[in-house]
């Protein structure tokens, strides 16, 4: 391999995918220089945290789960902060089991934001396999309490040299089929014959940039009620999964209640209404009938993540090449049979880093 020291990755996206290469670099090869930049001005792409102004706190956009199987992503998680267990709740019969087996399809749906029935055969063999296994001995699960930013992405973005925010790609120009230039808008970066592109967009901007098939997206929604003290959920649990009902997990932390639906598709209802129909099937989670619904707040993510259906799923992208031989594709959705979330982030990181270090150009 031909000497690293003076060879630059140019890193699009600030998500977990773009973050994540830095990291790998810095461990793997720490001569190698890393620069990172970032369209939006913060980092983190669908998993940061802000402060919002109605609660007067820091809120994540949407609560992220990282289960024990989870390899790298399980590393940003201290021991005593795993939940051990992940509980159930039948809004029918308002009984509670701890058994993932016949909630499969409920965590199925939550795991890859797709109906359970339609999600890729290969994905799931993928997410039994390695990734959400569930086994007892990894069935570790932590989510976070409004703090992805500090504990995941602010560690992240240490390990790059450099970081750009404010700096959204708008086209790669070529030079002998090469990448040549970066264009930035008002920069424009130029690309030498030792340094190596990795594109760590999500699809719909990665399609403006390489020619890649824009694909179908769902859409997840949170709804956070802001109570006047902490909420326990039945036996002592945290988060609880539920079947049945209108959404799909409630989680309780600090003085909010959230609750998340996977593959949300609006029915009619405007969000006050939908707000009141889950807050009445709390109730009954709760075993109480309360007087009035908190404050709350809905946050609607539209393309979440790519649907992970079979035909999606065949059209996601073989290997991380592109057809500059000095670019590579990372992100979530560029890993083929995989379910989109953040330790698929990860894993396409590590590929589209490990290509680009053995094609010596
Ligand atoms: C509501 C919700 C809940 C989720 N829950 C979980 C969960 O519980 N557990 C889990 O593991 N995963 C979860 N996920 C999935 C997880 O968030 C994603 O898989 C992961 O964050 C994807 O990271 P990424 O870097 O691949 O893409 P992104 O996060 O989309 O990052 C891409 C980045 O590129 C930037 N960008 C876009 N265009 C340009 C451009 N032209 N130039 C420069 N920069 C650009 C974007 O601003 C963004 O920062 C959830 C996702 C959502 C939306």
């Amino acid at each position: 391999m031909a000497a690293l020291s003076g060879t630059t990755f140019h890193i699009i996206g600030g998500g977990i995918s773009g973050l994540a290469c830095a990291w790998i670099l810095k461990n793997k090869h720490p001569e190698i220089r890393s620069v990172i930049y970032e369209a939006s001005d913060c980092l983190g792409g669908r998993a940061y945290s802000y402060f919002d102004k109605t609660f007067a706190k820091t809120l994540d956009n949407s609560l992220h789960v990282i289960v024990g199987a989870n390899k790298f992503m399980s590393q940003f998680v201290k021991k005593e902060e795993w939940c051990r267990y992940c509980r159930f709740f039948d809004i029918e019969t308002g009984k509670v089991d701890g058994k993932i087996y016949p909630n499969r399809d409920l965590v199925l749906k939550s795991i890859c934001n797709t109906p359970s029935s339609d999600v890729a055969t290969p994905i799931k063999r993928n997410i039994m396999r390695s990734l959400f296994p569930f086994s007892s001995s990894r069935r570790k699960v932590w989510f976070s309490r409004g703090n992805l930013s500090q504990r995941i992405i602010n560690i992240l973005s240490g390990y790059a040299d450099e970081i750009y925010i404010n700096h959204k790609l708008r086209k790669i120009s070529s030079q002998f089929g090469f990448a040549a230039q970066l264009d930035f808008g008002a920069r424009q970066v130029d690309i030498s014959s030792h340094d190596k592109v990795i594109i760590a967009l999500d699809n719909l901007n990665c399609s403006k940039i390489l020619p890649i098939i824009p694909l179908e997206h769902n859409q997840i929604i949170n709804i956070i009620y802001q109570t006047s003290q902490t909420i326990f959920l039945p036996q002592g649990s945290s988060f609880i999964g539920v079947r049945g009902g209108s959404f799909d997990w409630l989680f309780s932390y600090d003085d909010l209640l959230s609750a998340v639906i996977s593959n949300y598709s609006p029915s009619g209802e405007n969000l006050s209404q939908l707000a009141m129909k889950i807050w009445g099937e709390i109730d009954k989670i709760r075993g109480v009938n309360s007087a009035f619904m908190p404050p709350f707040k809905a946050i609607c993510v539209k393309n979440a993540t790519i649907k992970q259906d079979e035909a999606t799923n065949s059209r996601r992208p073989d290997n991380a090449l592109s057809k500059y031989p000095n670019v590579f594709i990372a992100g979530d959705w560029s890993m083929k049979d995989y379910p989109c979330c953040m330790e698929t982030s990860v894993l396409s990181a590590k590929r589209a880093i490990d290509t680009a270090l053995k094609i010596n150009l």
